[in-house]
């Protein structure tokens, strides 16, 4: 079900028109990962190198990606990674107001057909993406991170936590312990939306 529907978008997203990234970009990003997956992240756009390979996090910043994942004990195959823009904006800038929106009804689409139980936000493109699709106001990174969020997203119930965007830790150290401490959360979420509904931990009393 889920293979089909991502292998349509990659179809639409292949021919789209819907903004003017089009006609800059080498290939489109559509996502990769696990398509029945507990966890999603979400980045921001295409760089450089995801789109001369068409794969999302194939750079210095998804060089980073991996290592954190691979920490926490996940492989990459274990999860979903796609970004809010599908197609690179020049020169890496900033998406546009109206390529977020022309571009996140894909987007949408690849979070109802994937049904994740952890949505994992990568920077605040992707978070105020996330926030504004769950109904909550989105006010700053460093008020959010690192939080779990009960959210229900576009009709889906979902763990909700955003974290910095790999690429801004790379040249600051202050925010690569942040982002390794959010991983550290994220295990811990995992293995509480592994262990049952409430996801606590056991103590003296479950023994008595
Ligand atoms: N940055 C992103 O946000 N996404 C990528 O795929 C690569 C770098």
């Amino acid at each position: 079900m889920a293979e089909e529907v991502l292998a349509r978008i990659a179809e639409e997203v292949k021919n789209c028109r819907r903004c003017q990234l089009w006609s800059s970009k080498t290939n489109p990003v559509v996502g990769e990962g696990n398509l029945s997956p507990e966890v999603m992240f979400i980045g921001e756009a295409p760089g450089k190198n995801e789109d001369l390979q068409g794969r999302p996090f194939v750079g210095a910043a998804g060089k980073l990606l991996t290592e954190l994942l691979e920490g926490i004990g996940l492989r990459r195959e274990d999860v979903y990674i796609t970004n809010v823009l599908k197609c690179r904006p020049p020169g890496n800038r900033d998406p546009l107001p109206e390529e977020v929106e022309a571009c996140t009804p894909y987007l949408d689409e690849q979070v109802k057909a994937l049904r994740p139980k952890f949505i994992v936000t990568l920077g605040r493109f992707s978070t105020a993406y996330a926030f504004s699709r769950a109904g909550l106001s989105f006010t700053s990174m460093t008020r959010v991170r690192g939080k779990v969020f009960r959210a229900t997203l576009l009709g889906l119930k979902v763990s909700l936590m955003p974290t910095y965007h790999p690429a801004a830790a790379l040249y600051n150290p202050k925010l690569r312990d942040e982002l390794v401490k959010d991983f550290n959360s994220i295990k811990r979420e995992l293995e509480a939306l592994r262990g049952g509904s409430t996801g606590r931990s056991l103590s003296l009393s479950d023994f008595m």
